[in-house]
């Protein structure tokens, strides 16, 4: 497993800078791993977790862990908080981490390393035990099914089609993009 320094390290060089943030995502994510018992994340492939914020500590946690977009084990919900949610698929078991409400704002001109570097980890996060279930369709592994939309012919995977009266559409066909061409 990776020392502290080496993961705050591996951070920085993906993140680009050093940051608050990232400083508190990479103590987090580690947090989470050791509550969890997963001794390293890195070589462990049933860890889920789900970021609530596309900012900085996402990049940290993402690095410390291992999970990316792409392996369908970073999951982005837009809620605006430094906050996640860790769950080992092959126990079920999740914990979800955030900071404890006293935790104060670091300025930006603070050493974000010496400003946070007497804080424990259980002084900086709340850990809660929580229940969920990720979608057969949300998991790792090959797509739960494709699908082709009746209007753009696009493909459609792993269960975001809609049905709209008896068309099948993609999301944006039936309710309107974030794009307009
Ligand atoms: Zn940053
Ligand atoms: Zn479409």
């Amino acid at each position: 497993m990776r020392s502290l320094e080496e993961d705050l390290e591996a951070a920085q060089t993906f993140h680009g800078h050093l940051c608050h943030g990232m400083v508190m995502g990479v103590r987090m994510a580690r947090y989470a791993c050791r509550e969890l018992g997963i001794a390293d994340p890195r070589s462990h492939r049933d860890l889920v977790v789900y970021v609530e914020m596309d900012r900085c500590a996402s990049d940290a946690v993402s690095v410390v862990t291992g999970v990316t977009l792409g392996r369908r084990r970073l999951k982005w919900v837009d809620y605006g908080k430094l906050a996640a949610t860790f769950i080992d698929l092959a126990t079920d078991r999740a914990v979800r981490l955030a900071p404890r409400p006293e935790v104060p704002h670091a300025g930006n001109d603070l050493d974000p390393l010496e400003f946070w570097k007497n804080w424990t980890d259980e002084q900086l996060f709340s850990v809660t035990p929580v229940d969920m279930v990720v979608p057969e369709e949300d998991r790792p592994g090959p797509p739960v099914r494709t699908a082709v939309c009746a209007r753009c012919g696009e493909k459609v995977q792993d269960g975001r089609e809609v049905t709209v009266g008896e068309e099948t559409l993609c999301r944006p066909c039936a309710h309107g993009a974030y794009y307009q061409v």
